[in-house]
């Protein structure tokens, strides 16, 4: 670790947005309600397919680091409702959309969703299809919990149509999931990878966090080298989001036992090197694919896109996203639903939907998404072309992001030419960092700043 980059991450770690959405959600408000969603879903949308996600908040425990909008429970009978609920959600908004359009991708996640018993999942997946029209190629992916997960639950996946699982494996260090009450052996690891290629899914993720409690860089060099050897075809390494004031069970992990910036930098190095040696690809912020994958490839052509499932090939997709809590996206429209579990279940009773928030894009928020998303996704961004696109004088358009950026640029993680930004290898670590330089919501919130995670 050079003692330059160190001092960069003391300088740039600051609270900042991840950019799965921009405007982020804490800009989402009450004002866009149920009408205001029924009219973005009735608005033509030729040319653009759907991507679909169903949300599972149940657990069967809590993960102290977790994140997620969840429910910790061991009562199975708390599926029924919701499952009513969400099965309701879905067959309103596919009434109202134009109904040739076709999904090619398609996500659960959670909560955990294989939560849900053999049963629930192919009955839910029926009620998916019979609603939404899938592609024959449909990405179609479930998140999963090793623990409590049976071959029972990746048959029932497989035969739903599931090509594509991602485990949440997070560390394997004992100390580390004892201090984030998440234990799964190796064994149990390796038992779902096999269960899973046996059965023919064909792309296997693993999650892994860095910067978890009583992590070490020697520590988590073991877990990497563990998690190699499982040969996935992806890996997410997400890096903890610490936001006890948010997630109040976070206050369950001592700040003591947080590696400091120091140990975050050598946990950061520690993942480019050993997958990197392992000839795994790093994209952008948090992902990294064999060479061959489509991600790598759409990175390579310029294609790449980031959106609240991460980076994705689907660009142009609307997302319509069920369950409580989700957030779905149309070509100028986020929407969230109800993040209250009985609330949602109350008001999807009652209409069909359950519209908590939202945001219509205004065409300068659709130009700063598409700078952001850019910069994120293909690590550079030619004045020019993006220029053309949207029939603006970048360097007039974007003056004081880029005097924003100049420091970054005096600091090495950008390069700053006079019709072209490039993110350098040093600036992978602060993508945020540069993406907030185009955010406008920033600028204008002195006072009323949203409070989000450390960027590095
Ligand atoms: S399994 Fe996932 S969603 Fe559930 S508590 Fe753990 S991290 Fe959160």
């Amino acid at each position: 670790m050079t003692s330059k980059t160190l001092d960069l991450l003391r300088k740039y770690s600051v609270p900042g947005p991840r950019y799965t959405s921009y405007p982020t959600a804490p800009y989402f408000h009450t004002d866009f309600g149920e009408a205001s969603w029924l009219e973005a879903l009735a608005t033509p949308a030729a040319g653009r397919g759907l991507s679909l996600y169903a949300h599972i908040p149940f657990c069967d425990s809590l993960c102290y680091y977790c994140g997620c909008n969840m429910v910790a429970t061991r009562d199975y009978g708390k599926t029924t409702p919701y499952l009513a609920a969400i099965e309701r959600e879905m067959a309103e908004t596919a009434a109202r959309i134009d109904g040739s359009r076709l999904a090619h991708q398609l996500h659960w996640g959670g909560g955990t969703p294989t939560y849900l018993n053999p049963d629930d999942i192919r009955r839910l997946m029926d009620t998916m299809k019979r609603h939404f029209r899938l592609t024959p190629d449909a990405e179609v992916s479930c998140e999963v919990d090793p623990r409590e997960l049976t071959r029972a639950h990746l048959e029932a996946l497989r035969e739903s149509g599931f090509n594509r699982v991602s485990f949440g494996v997070q560390d394997m260090d004992p100390a580390v999931q004892q201090a984030v009450n998440r234990i799964q052996s190796a064994e149990l690891i390796r038992q779902v990878m096999d269960w899973s290629r046996e059965l023919g899914f064909s792309s296997i993720n693993l999650d892994l966090i860095v910067g978890l409690p009583k992590q070490t860089v020697e520590s988590f060099r073991r877990t990497l080298a563990q998690v190699v050897g499982w040969a996935p075809d992806r890996l997410a390494v997400f890096a903890y989001a610490h936001v006890p004031w948010l997630k109040k069970h976070q206050q369950l992990i001592r700040d003591a036992d947080l590696p400091d910036a120091a140990a975050r930098l050598g946990l950061q190095q520690a993942v480019n090197e050993m997958l990197g040696e392992a000839g795994y690809v790093n994209i952008g912020l948090d992902h990294f694919a064999r060479p061959e994958d489509e991600l790598v490839r759409a990175q390579q052509n310029k294609t790449l896109w980031r959106n609240f499932q991460g980076y994705t090939t689907h660009k142009d997709s609307d997302i319509l996203a069920f369950g409580v809590s989700s957030i779905s996206q149309t070509a100028d429209v986020y929407m969230q639903n109800e993040k209250n579990l009985k609330r949602y279940q109350e008001r999807v009773g009652q209409s069909g939907f359950a519209v908590e928030r939202g945001i219509r894009l205004t065409r300068d928020d659709q130009i700063r998404r598409d700078a952001i998303t850019q910069v994120m996704c293909d690590l550079e961004l030619d004045f020019a072309r993006f220029g053309e696109r949207w029939n603006i004088a970048f360097a007039d358009y974007f003056a004081e992001a880029l005097a924003d950026l100049r420091p970054l640029a005096d600091d090495g993680l950008v390069e700053l030419g006079s019709d072209r930004i490039a993110v350098t290898e040093t600036g992978r670590i602060f993508l945020r960092n540069i993406g907030m330089c185009f955010d406008r919501y920033l600028k204008d919130a002195a006072s009323d700043k949203p409070r989000y995670s450390r960027t590095a």
